[in-house]
């Protein structure tokens, strides 16, 4: 039986419309807050429907030398133009981006992952260097 780890994917995010792309600086001070966005589908649109969509998307951070990561957040998109007149029928459909803000002490990796209904789980990670 393979371990839930190695069944998460990743790929270029530029050619694979399941990987999340993590926008945040390169470097930052250290206690001073910054943007985090994570987008799935930012070169090439994932489907958000009814029945194929992103379902959530989890933040975590891990510092330079730690071996535990820290969950910064998760996401749970939950609207999904699902109504009681039927499937993609509803008023609204959530997609799958968040924004968050947090403060860093120690240089380290941001590693997100994203959730497909169908097509499971995807990762990417990115440096943030504390000046
Ligand atoms: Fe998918």
């Amino acid at each position: 039986m393979n371990k839930l780890g190695e069944m998460v994917k990743t790929a270029d995010w530029k050619s694979e419309k399941h990987v999340p792309v993590i926008e945040a600086p390169d470097a930052v001070k250290a206690g001073e807050l910054f943007n985090v966005s994570v987008v799935v589908g930012k070169e090439i649109a994932h489907p958000n429907t009814t029945e194929h969509h992103i379902a959530w998307v989890a933040v975590h951070f891990i510092p330079e030398g730690s071996k535990v990561s820290y969950e910064i957040g998760r996401f749970e998109f939950s609207a999904h133009g699902q109504a009681a007149a039927g499937p993609n029928l509803g008023p609204i459909h959530t997609d799958g981006c968040v924004v968050t803000r947090v403060k860093i002490s120690v240089s380290g990796i941001l590693c997100a992952t994203a959730y497909c209904n169908i097509h499971g789980l995807w990762e990417s990670d990115k440096a943030v260097c504390v000046q």
